[in-house]
Formats: structure tokens, C-alpha cells, sequence
């Protein structure tokens, strides 16, 4: 630390913060630290990938291109004068965190939850067994995503298990229920397009292990199931009966009573030929996947729900056969390298935002969205949750527990000396130009390219023309 160490922020030295992750939780934070006046700051928006807007981009179901739309938002913040984006940076790999502290006075650590939670049973690793998070990376085109995993996983396929009842588990059960043309028109790469249209889903069956009145997926996502052009939708009306304390929940929330409405219109549906069967069934926890060199079905056991809400098992068990089977039960953040990660809850630990280490806050350290609260809520949550973050970080400025260090090297410049590639605004307006040219060769508005090679090619392709 320099002789300025304790010198507050000003227009000439603002404080500067790097945010870790250009998902939304960090797009919201940078926002909140810029629309302000209180303390003068300066962002660098970090992101291991080349490209900004994490789970909108790589999350949010491609067929939802108004939720989508979001990124015109959020760009605004990307294009706001104090802050900057750095993408194609690994924290942890193309510098270790303590050194990106000491070119930076705060570090806000957005960087999401990115992995699966598993299940725990047996056979869960079988060929045709898919993490809900490879499957959604794969088809929103993430250059991480294991291409040839889950493309051996889908040939063939035409039963299909998705374990889970969140939007995740809906998200997944949709796009594979999808037709090709309903397909068509949105940003899938085209690999992701062909491979869909060449897999014939006959059914999916979606299993909660609890009841519809415990089911985390929102009114909106359940009813489009209804709206599928190739689908229909088949519900048992048995797991429609509700006890007294699981009817009164219901009366009590009203995502559950529109949740069962919805579920109670498609009681009596009948299979049809040629359509896509896609049942809910609750009340079933998987035991294990069944087969030997590849899933054949899963064993679930009956269950009900007790009175604090939790699945107790029968011991009846049943076998619902299929080729694929699908666990959505929920995401874990990944430790980053020099930072507490609880391994349990996958969160950082804190308060109000403010990072912990040894029992203590630590100066400087700040969490916002997954990784502080866990994989929880829909995107505009986010905005609250960075806004409580930052108001901490704020009062910490004020206060003098963080403070301008004085002139160290421009962080940019220490990433590229080290044999970084930074991908700045400009490389990112050159991506975002080669996927709307690419969607518009098909007469879409964009396709996503999902090589980190291409990403970059684009870039390089920009800088050429200078
Ligand atoms: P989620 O809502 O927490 O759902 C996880 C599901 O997995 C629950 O049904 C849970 O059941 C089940 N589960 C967990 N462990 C299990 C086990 N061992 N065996 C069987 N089932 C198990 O999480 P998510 O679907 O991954 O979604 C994450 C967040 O993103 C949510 O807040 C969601 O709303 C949001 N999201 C929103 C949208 C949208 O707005 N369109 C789309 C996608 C995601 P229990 O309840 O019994 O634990």
C-alpha cells in the first residue's frame, strides 16, 4: 500500500472496484456503484468468458427470447463511461485473487453458482444420466458445454426423466418437447438446432418428490407447457388431492393456488398420437438410475409429504422407464481461489453483503447474487440483492475502511503483461455483430457462437479491419 492509502476517493482518483462475474448480479452491482454521487468510483467488470450477461445469456431457455431481451438493459451499464468490461479473464488462473486485490481497492465477487448439485444415488453417472446444467450449457451454446457428452446422451433418445420440479426442470422438459419449428427462429447454435430436430421425444416425464403445492416452478412456465404446439400435457389427478395443511398452504400463496389451477385445467387430458406426452407425476424421489452400460429407467419410491413439509419415503417403488433422465435439482457455486466458499451451501460466507474470513468482515470483500444468497429467484432479484451489497460497500468507503491505495499499474495492462487476453467493449460489439450476421444468414436475429475459437476469431476479425 502507498503513502494515498488512506486517502478518500476523489474524480481524480476514484476507488476502483473490480467486480468478478458480468452475469446479472454483477451488471446490477456495477450499476448500483455507478448511479451514485457519493463516492466516486470506477468499475472493471470481469468475466471468465469473452462474453457478457452469464445466465441470461447461458441460462435463460432460448425459446424465451423476451426474457432474453433483458441484455438491452443491462448493456446500458456496460456502456456507461465508468465501467469497464474485461472479459475472457479467469480469476484464480490468469491472476491470483490476492494480486487482483492490489490493483483494485474493493472486489465484489459475482461470479454465480455454475455447477450441479448431484443426487446421490446409484447410477447417476451413467451414459444418458445429464446434469440439468450440461444440458441448458449445451443448448444455449456455452464454449464450455461438452458437446459430444450430451449429443451421445440425446441420440436416439425417446423417453425422457427430468428430476425436479423448478424452472430448470420446466426449461429442460419444454425445449426437448419443442418442435423443430417452434425451434427454428431462436439463437440455439445450429449444431443444438440439428441434433434437437434429429432426437423424436416421445415423453418426458417430469418428477417432483414432493407435492404440487411444494413445486418452486412459477405459474407463467408451468402454463406454457400447455401451449406447446407438439406436446400434451397429462397430469394425475390423484397427486392433484391435497391434505388440510398442504391446502391451506396453497390458499395462503398465490404462485401455489395458480400453480394447481393450471395443473387441475389439464386433468383428463388424453394422450395423442404423434404428440409428445409430457406428464407431471409428484410424490416420487428417485432411488437410483437402473442399467448397465447405459440409463434404461429409474426406480423412484412413493412418498408423502409430513407435516413440516419434508418427503417421507413409502418404501413402494415403481420403475419409469427411460433412455435419458435429467437432474434438475438445483446449482452450487464453485470456490474461486483464495476465497471462503462453504462447501455445503455453496455461498460465500457474509453479511449484508460483506465477505467473512475467519469470523470477521473482511475490508475490501463483497458478494452479490448466487454465490452470496444461493441459486435462488429470477434475474430481477438480482437488482435488490447487489443494491444491499453495494449500499455496504458504500458505507465502508465512507467510513474509511476502504480506501484509495494510490497508483498502482492499470489492470488491464498487468492481465495482457501476464499473458492475458482481455476482451474489452469494442471486442465484445465485434461478437455480438458476427452472431447477429450469423443468425441473419438463416433470416434469425441472432446465433450464438458457442467456441470460445469463434468468439475470439471475431474479435481478431475486428481488429484486423481495423
Ligand atoms: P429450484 O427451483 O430450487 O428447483 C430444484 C428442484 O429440485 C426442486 O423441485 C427440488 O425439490 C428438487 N430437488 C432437490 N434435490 C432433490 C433430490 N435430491 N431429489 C429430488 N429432487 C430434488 O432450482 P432450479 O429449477 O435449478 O432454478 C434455480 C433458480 O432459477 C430458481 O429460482 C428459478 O426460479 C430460477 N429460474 C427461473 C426461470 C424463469 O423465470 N423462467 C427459469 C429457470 C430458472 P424440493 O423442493 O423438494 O427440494
Amino acid at each position: 500500500m502507498t503513502d494515498d492509502a488512506s486517502a478518500p476517493p476523489s474524480g481524480n482518483h476514484p476507488l476502483r472496484v473490480a467486480v468478478v462475474g458480468a452475469g446479472p448480479a454483477g451488471i446490477y452491482a456495477a450499476d448500483a456503484l455507478i448511479r451514485q454521487d457519493d463516492v466516486p468510483i470506477a468499475v472493471d467488470l470481469i468475466d471468465r468468458l469473452p462474453t457478457p450477461f452469464g445466465l441470461v445469456r447461458h441460462g435463460i431457455a432460448p425459446d424465451h427470447p423476451k426474457m432474453r431481451a433483458i441484455r438491452d438493459t443491462l448493456h446500458r451499464t456496460l456502456d456507461h463511461p465508468r465501467v469497464r468490461f474485461v472479459g475472457n479473464v479467469d480469476v484464480g488462473v490468469d491472476i491470483p485473487l490476492e494480486e487482483l486485490r492490489q490493483h483494485v481497492d474493493a472486489v465484489v465477487y459475482t461470479y454465480g453458482a455454475a455447477i450441479d448439485r448431484h443426487l446421490g444415488i446409484d447410477g447417476e453417472e451413467l451414459p444418458g444420466s445429464l446434469a440439468a446444467t450440461e444440458f441448458v450449457a449445451w443448448y444455449c451454446g456455452h464454449p464450455d458445454a461438452d458437446r459430444a457428452h450430451v449429443e451421445a446422451a440425446l441420440a436416439g433418445v425417446r423417453s425422457v426423466v427430468v428430476v425436479g420440479v423448478g424452472n430448470v426442470a420446466l426449461d429442460v422438459a419444454r425445449v426437448l418437447a419443442r418442435t423443430a419449428d417452434e425451434l427454428e427462429p431462436t439463437e440455439m447454435p445450429q449444431h443444438v438446432l440439428d441434433a434437437l430436430a434429429a432426437t423424436t421425444v416421445e415423453e418426458v416425464t417430469v418428477i417432483g418428490r414432493r407435492g404440487p403445492a411444494q413445486a418452486t416452478f412459477t405459474t407463467q412456465e408451468l402454463r406454457e407447457l400447455g401451449e406447446l404446439a407438439g406436446a400434451t400435457v397429462l397430469v394425475d389427478p390423484a397427486d392433484l388431492e391435497l391434505d388440510p395443511a398442504a391446502e391451506e398452504h396453497a390458499a395462503l400463496d398465490r404462485n401455489v393456488s395458480r400453480n394447481l389451477a393450471v395443473l387441475r385445467g389439464w386433468v383428463g387430458h388424453i394422450p395423442e398420437p404423434g404428440r409428445t406426452r409430457l406428464t407431471l407425476r409428484f410424490y416420487r424421489r428417485p432411488v437410483r438410475l437402473l442399467g448397465t452400460d447405459r440409463v434404461t429407467g429409474v426406480e423412484v419410491e412413493r412418498t408423502a409429504v409430513d407435516a413440516d413439509g419434508r418427503a417421507m419415503g413409502t418404501g413402494e417403488l415403481e420403475v419409469l422407464p427411460a433412455d435419458l433422465v435429467v437432474r434438475s435439482v438445483g446449482y452450487r457455486g464453485l470456490p474461486l481461489p483464495g476465497l471462503p466458499v462453504d462447501e455445503r451451501s455453496g455461498t460465500v460466507p457474509h453479511e449484508l453483503g460483506r465477505v467473512f474470513r475467519d469470523g470477521r468482515p473482511s475490508p475490501g470483500e463483497y458478494a452479490a447474487g448466487w454465490i452470496k444468497r444461493g441459486p435462488s429467484g429470477v434475474v430481477g432479484h438480482n437488482k435488490h440483492d447487489a443494491r444491499e451489497t453495494v449500499a455496504s460497500l458504500l458505507a465502508d468507503a465512507a467510513e474509511g475502511r476502504i480506501a484509495v491505495r494510490g497508483p498502482v499499474g492499470d489492470l488491464v495492462e498487468e492481465l495482457i503483461n501476464r499473458g492475458a487476453d482481455p476482451v474489452l467493449l469494442d471486442d465484445w460489439r465485434a461478437i455480438d455483430a458476427a452472431e447477429v450476421a450469423l443468425g441473419a444468414t438463416r433470416g434469425r436475429a441472432r446465433t450464438t457462437l458457442h467456441e470460445r475459437e469463434s468468439l475470439m476469431a471475431a474479435v481478431r476479425a475486428a481488429a484486423a479491419r481495423g
